[in-house]
């Protein structure tokens, strides 16, 4: 690969903007991104569509991303519902968003959600060539050039980056068949291509034809996130020998990937046990080449639907610390039904909160995260209950709180005129 083979056609300022964001140099960022260890998302034909496009790094020594997944269902159609979920991510904090769409008019809300909000999309291109021409399931009967071809249709749009199971491939289903897994995929996306192998014993064309799909990505700067096909779907299914077998085959994909000067992000589990996040983190980590780990999760408990987003959030926080790049956003509707746009909004917070702790602890990014809780700990100091509702990750919610009780002190209700701080002031002062 040439040493500037990924990003000799960015404008400069593009570069400049995301290494200010981060708090590095541009040739540093630069460096990061030729590696593969830093993707920015970003379709060459993308800029045409939306104003004031904002992108993102991903990847070591940046912040910790957050991405939230909207769309459509066979159940549940409704355009402008999908379109105001992505809104209010942004507004919550979210670094990208995915479509993941699979009722309805596919092709418009992909179309809509790119014009309507300026950070990174994605979307899981197999989940449209799965529903065939006619918008019905047909999972088994799609061609190889029915995968192509809704990838390119995807980039065509100006999508920044797509999920592909190019991992589950003959090999990672046998080591899947051979195990004891309670859910066997989890994934939908896998689930597609597993049941495609089967019925049609062939391998998965994302991994054989590998090849014509980086041309495609390179013909649009399409980044491609290598899906985790295999993700386990219960703890006692985690850090398996299928979900290994995918993360070695990811790693290959990733190696190639970078020869061609493409762009890759790699997706990991899943439902992971608390002991296991470290090992699964650094493991995947080197078997990919230090590429950006994107997760899906870990929820690190299968018992608490309804609050599944801070399961998520206690995983991807420990994910974060050990190397873990991007978190997917879970919101409290998973395992349940699609989510509503309060779901989003909660899940995107609580995910935010989760990528802080973690950037509190992250080489490169702790001194800047620490800046803000530094922040936050003076204004409490000095009572300053404006900064203090400023400073929150959801200062409306803050305020809410603090004026549903207020206190007749400067303090706050809980102690009121024996508040703490206050008082250890006024003996410390004298
Ligand atoms: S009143 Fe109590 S809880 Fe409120 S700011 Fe003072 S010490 Fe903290």
């Amino acid at each position: 690969m040439d040493t500037d083979s990924i990003t000799a056609n960015w404008e400069k300022k593009d570069l400049d903007n995301v290494a200010s964001a981060e708090g590095l140099s541009r040739d540093k960022l630069k460096r990061l991104i030729e590696t593969g260890r830093v993707a920015i998302p970003r379709n060459a034909k993308r800029a045409a569509h939306v104003d004031g496009r904002v992108l993102k790094a991903i990847g070591e020594g940046m912040s910790t991303k957050v991405n939230v997944n909207v769309g459509t269902s066979m159940d549940y159609v409704n355009i402008e519902e999908e379109v105001e979920k992505v809104k209010i991510a942004v507004k919550y904090g979210a670094d990208a968003v995915m479509d993941l769409s699979t009722g309805g008019d596919i092709d418009e809300v992909r179309r809509r959600i790119l014009k309507e909000v300026a950070v990174p999309v994605g979307t899981v291109p197999i989940y449209q060539a799965a529903l065939g021409r006619s918008g019905e399931r047909a999972v088994v009967d799609m061609s190889s050039d029915d995968m192509f071809n809704a990838v390119r249709a995807h980039a065509k749009d100006g999508i920044d980056f797509v999920t592909i199971h190019a991992g589950v491939n003959l090999n990672t289903l046998e080591r899947l068949k051979r195990s004891n897994r309670i859910l066997d995929v989890v994934s939908r996306g896998g689930a597609f291509h597993v049941a495609w192998m089967i019925h049609n014993e062939r391998e998965n064309p994302f991994y054989a034809e590998y090849e014509y799909l980086l041309e495609i990505a390179k013909e649009y700067d399409l980044t491609l996130s290598l899906g985790d096909g295999m993700r386990p779907g219960a703890i006692l299914d985690a850090s398996d020998r299928a979900k290994y077998m995918e993360n070695i085959v990811l790693g290959e994909l990733v190696a190639v990937a970078r020869e061609e000067g493409v762009q890759t992000i790699v997706e990991g589990p899943g439902h992971v046990p608390l002991d296991e996040i470290e090992a699964s983190v650094k493991t995947i980590k080197h078997i990919t080449d230090f590429a950006p780990l994107y997760l899906l999760g870990p929820l690190v408990t299968d018992i608490a639907p309804g609050y599944d987003h801070f399961v998520s959030s206690i995983g991807g926080a420990v994910a974060g610390m050990y190397g873990a790049d991007f978190l997917c956003m879970v919101s409290p509707s998973e395992h349940l039904a699609l989510p509503s746009v309060n779901d989003i909004k909660e899940g995107t917070i609580v995910t935010k909160i989760a990528a802080h702790v973690a950037d509190l602890v992250k080489a490169g990014q702790r001194e800047k995260a620490r800046r803000l809780d530094a922040e936050m700990a003076q204004a409490r100091k000095k009572l300053d209950w404006e900064k203090q509702l400023e400073l929150a990750i959801n200062p409306e919610e803050a305020r809410r709180i603090k004026d549903s009780r207020p206190s007749v002190t400067d303090a706050c209700s809980i102690c009121g005129d024996l508040c703490a701080i206050k008082l250890v002031k006024e003996f410390l002062e004298k």
